[in-house]
């Protein structure tokens, strides 16, 4: 069982520690893969800072880092049938949307690809004739990365290729639930020519393999993605050594919808804003705000298009979505749906789990309308991260922005209007990190995702992506000097 990458080289876990991966949709076993103790994070640790301190790759050209992230990027596009179809292994989601998760890796690799060789640094103007004022980027280090089960691979991708584009040496290690796509990945880098122990890959449960990343003095950088819970304990982890962090936490976010949207394009949207992936999405539009004037109607028509959604496996052409990535997250939903109902809420449809024999085997849970939804309601605040919709009301624009950021997050929302001017105002006035007007869920490589509040801190993608990955040095160089006798001579 050697499925530790380590120095460039495929390694057993010391221990010969051992997990199955199984398939959320019916339970059948996936692979077996090492499971990794934190004495093998710490040998990658050991890996990464020795590539990074005495090996080529931080010193080779932009264009070299460039090239050799075009080279993933094809061979992601080559191998995409067989990613796609791990990948809805792992999550038992659906293989159409594994294959949509591919071609957003592809073009993550690609942008960070062009972008390696931009933002060189500056010269500064010091208004001294006898001075070369200069600013320049460097890697940061060795990077621990560490990343959840939901998008298994793309999450992977937004933290993998620009630190590999800044010319870091990382340690890597995913959900212990969705390993499968990382490891597909780490053989690609290799073949790709990646020098030895610039990218380093541990597989097990965080608390023991994913702990040391964030405590090790060797760690210059820690990019986590995964919950709030989590999230602050990696924080607090990585505070002994004062290292950089970058978080990408949860959301609940907020899908606000005005009485003169085209309500087509609204109904439609609200649904997959929640509902895509079975709502295990960071940005879900978990909370439909909406304008009172349509409110009875419009969720009159959600519910009734949420009961058609078809639940299957990945390999089910006719399923619309899919399971929960495991029993006990399903458990978790179902405290939220049941805590939402005790504490007022209307449960519309869905609020437990299919009764299809043939999805007996699988981790599904139904699709859910909460109505009468009020802010402080646990069901609002908190991120049940499944199938569940909250709604609440609003009757004036000020009450629709203040009902959306009454929340300790802020990753993602959206507003719905035919109102121009209005949409920018609330776009303005939402603490969130991304706002869509009248669309829900794209995202380019070249923009910017992270939070607002406790959604994080820092961004991934765009400029600021890659900016995560570099330290800043200011170099002073004085070509001209001459005794100050400050202290007399
Ligand atoms: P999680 O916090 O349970 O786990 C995330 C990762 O942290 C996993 O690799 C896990 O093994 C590791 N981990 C667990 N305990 C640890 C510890 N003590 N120290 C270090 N690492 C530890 O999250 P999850 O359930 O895998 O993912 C779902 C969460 O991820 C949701 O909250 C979702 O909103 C969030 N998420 C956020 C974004 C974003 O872009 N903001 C994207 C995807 C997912």
């Amino acid at each position: 069982m050697t499925d530790l990458f380590v120095g460039g080289e495929w390694v057993a876990a010391q221990g010969g520690g051992r997990r199955e991966i199984r398939c959320p949709a019916d339970g059948c076993l996936v692979s077996t893969v090492a499971e990794a103790t934190a004495a093998d994070a710490v040998r990658a640790i050991a890996a990464a800072r020795a590539a990074f301190d005495h090996g080529e790759w931080r010193t080779t050209s932009a264009l070299e880092r460039g090239a050799l992230l075009n080279r993933v990027a094809d061979r992601l596009v080559h191998d995409k049938a067989t990613i796609a179809r791990a990948e809805s292994l792992d999550t038992g989601k659906r293989l159409v949307e594994s294959e949509y998760d591919v071609d957003d890796v592809v073009s993550v690799f690609r942008y960070f690809a062009g972008t390696a060789g931009e933002d060189a640094g500056r010269v500064v103007d010091t208004g001294r004739p006898d001075v070369v004022s200069r600013i320049v980027h460097e890697p940061v280090g060795v990077c621990g990365l560490i990343t959840p089960w939901n998008y298994p691979l793309l999450q992977v991708s937004w933290k993998v290729a620009p630190a590999l584009a800044a010319g870091c040496t990382f340690v890597l290690k995913p959900s212990e639930l969705t390993p499968s796509t990382a490891i597909l990945l780490m053989r690609i880098l290799a073949d790709v020519g990646l020098p030895p122990g610039v990218a380093n890959l541990v597989l097990g449960a965080g608390a023991q393999v994913a702990a040391p990343l964030a405590e090790h003095p060797d760690v210059d950088l820690l990019s986590f993605t995964g919950g709030l819970v989590t999230g602050r304990a990696v924080m607090a982890a990585a505070a002994g050594t004062v290292k950089k962090v970058a978080l990408e936490l949860g959301g609940k976010n907020p899908n606000i919808v005005f009485g003169d949207a085209d309500m087509d394009a609204a109904l439609d949207f609200a649904l997959t804003a929640v509902f895509l992936h079975s709502g295990q999405v960071c940005s879900a539009g978990a909370r439909l705000v909406v304008d009172a004037s349509i409110r009875d109607t419009f969720v009159e028509e959600i519910v009734a298009r949420a009961q058609k959604i078809r639940l299957g496996g990945p390999f089910d052409p006719a399923a619309e979505s899919g399971p929960l990535i495991s029993a006990a997250h399903r458990d978790k939903v179902q405290r939220y749906v049941d805590a939402g109902v005790a504490e007022g809420a209307q449960l519309r449809c869905g609020g437990g789990r299919p009764d299809d024999p043939a999805l007996a085997d699988g981790w599904y849970y139904l699709p859910t309308v909460l109505d009468d939804c009020r802010s402080e309601m646990t069901v609002v605040q908190e991120e049940s991260f499944g199938p569940v919709l909250a709604v609440e009301t609003f009757t004036d624009e000020d009450e629709a922005v203040r009902i959306a950021n009454d929340s300790r997050y802020g990753l993602a929302g959206a507003v719905w209007t035919s109102n121009a001017g209005r949409a920018e105002r609330v776009a303005a006035r939402l603490r969130m990190g991304t706002i869509w007007i009248n669309d829900y869920h794209p995202y380019v490589p070249q923009a910017e995702w992270g939070g607002y509040k406790q959604s994080g801190i820092g961004r991934e993608l765009g400029r600021a992506g890659l900016a995560e990955y570099r330290e800043t040095k200011h170099i002073w160089h004085n070509i001209r000097p001459v005794p100050q006798l400050w202290f007399g001579s």
